[in-house]
């Protein structure tokens, strides 16, 4: 019975936590400080060389985002976890470990309209410098490799349309050019799909979406899977060489497999600072308790919805991958066999007035710029998310004119169907 290995559900309501050793508190308690006493000069001392572990101070560490950090790294199968203000903050702190000025990443095009602007924008002012490939062409990554690429990026899921990444083919480039694969999780979440088990090497996610999942809490988080060598080919300077903010200690040789995890906390959230706030890591770890439940309704309920706008006439196409005559059908089986997630596009006839004026008749679909949330969400990606990419742009990263997104909640799908019909028809 010891041995045992705990399922996913149990995961999800236990890891990373126990009863409050001070007070027996059940839930794990805010702790509301940004700082915590030292035992005396010789621990204080430690702490900040890193020769133990222990909360200095929140910008850091916290005991309550800790508990969110480990159930997460669990959930996913990786070694370690940082919890970050938000999904774009986790971003930052995982390119902030692997680039140097004029290094080159490779990216999916096919990505949250946000990551385009923070890859395509921000990064570029700091010399990190993006180059796209198509998901659905896995060559055009091998074909994007040069000797400056340190990393490749895509989504398992992928915004908007729900397309799936075939995450294997992409980890096998990876491997071949010697670089960490990222997996942006935020879709799919662990329960639908668990990337380091395709090779990933780094996960990250928005909180934000469907792990906070009630649509009331920011935040980031950054997973290692503790299976990259950062010291081969002396890529990964800030992994394998001395650190002079730290005695010199050298992060890979000290911290081994969760080094990238301890990089990120010790160089990008100590010196850049996008630190989580107790509360927002409270309320997160209060809503992964109900993933499992949450997801698998979330997935029906969209495929209830897609299976329903198939056969309505004003309805052109739909792109969910639940769908068996979806071009991503084989992988979606094969990735999320339970189910292929609660986001997906669908075109109507009459183009971007038709959806522009669907978006405005719905009544329990939420118009606003968000996924994940319990209640059902919808928008017009091309008027809104994506609206700063040219028309082609738009198109190739699946958010043309007549496109709308929906982030199908949890409610009764009887009543969402309802509400699309009314919309439909107005
Ligand atoms: C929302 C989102 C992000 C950015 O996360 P924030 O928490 O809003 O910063 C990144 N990737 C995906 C897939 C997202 O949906």
């Amino acid at each position: 019975m010891n041995d045992r290995i705990p399922g996913f559900g149990t995961l999800a309501v236990h890891a990373g936590a126990q009863p409050d050793p001070t007070t027996g508190a059940r839930a794990t308690p805010i702790y509301q400080t940004t700082s915590f006493v030292f035992n005396d000069a010789d621990h204080a001392a430690s702490l900040f060389g890193l020769q133990s572990f222990g909360n200095i101070y929140t910008r850091i560490t916290n005991p309550t985002t800790a508990v969110l950090e480990e159930r997460v790294a669990a959930l996913e199968g990786g070694t370690a976890a940082l919890a970050v203000a938000s999904g774009h903050a986790a971003q930052l702190v995982v390119f902030q470990q692997l680039l140097q000025p004029g290094d080159e990443f490779i990216a999916s095009r096919k990505l949250y309209g946000g990551s385009i602007n923070q890859f395509s924008h921000a990064f570029k002012s700091f010399g990190w410098n993006v180059v796209w490939a198509d998901p659905d062409d896995v060559p055009s990554f091998e074909r994007a490799v040069t000797d400056k690429t340190k990393a490749i990026f895509i989504e398992s899921i992928a915004n908007p349309a729900g397309s799936i990444t075939d995450i294997e083919a992409v980890a096998a480039v990876a491997r071949k050019a010697g670089v960490p694969l990222i997996v942006d999780n935020t879709l799919a979440t662990p329960y639908l799909i668990k990337p380091i088990d395709h090779g990933a090497d780094i996960v990250v996610h928005s909180l934000t979406k469907f792990l906070g999942g009630h649509g009331n809490s920011l935040g980031g988080i950054i997973v290692d899977a503790g299976t990259f060598d950062w010291s081969k080919g002396n890529k990964y300077p800030v992994l394998s060489e001395p650190r002079p903010e730290y005695h010199g200690i050298k992060l890979q040789e000290t911290f081994g497999n969760f080094a990238f995890a301890i990089a990120c906390r010790v160089l990008g959230l100590r010196d850049l600072g996008p630190a989580l706030s107790p509360f927002n890591a409270f309320l997160i770890q209060t809503g992964i308790e109900t993933l499992p439940l949450r997801m698998q309704r979330h997935s029906d309920n969209a495929k209830a919805v897609a299976e329903w706008l198939s056969a309505h006439p004003k309805v052109a196409a739909v792109n969910y991958s639940g769908l068996s005559d979806n071009r991503y059908h084989t992988l979606a089986r094969k990735y999320a066999p339970k189910g292929a997630g609660a986001v997906f596009t669908f075109s109507l006839k009459g183009g971007y007035d038709a959806g522009v004026s669907l978006v405005s008749n719905l009544k329990l679909f939420s118009h606003l710029a968000n996924v994940g949330d319990t209640r059902s969400l919808v928008i017009h990606p091309a008027s809104t998310t994506h609206s700063q990419l040219d028309d082609e742009a738009k198109t190739r990263s699946g958010a043309g004119p007549d496109v709308v997104r929906l982030s199908v909640g949890i409610e009764d799908k009887e009543d969402l169907i309802a509400d699309l019909e009314q919309a439909l028809n107005a």
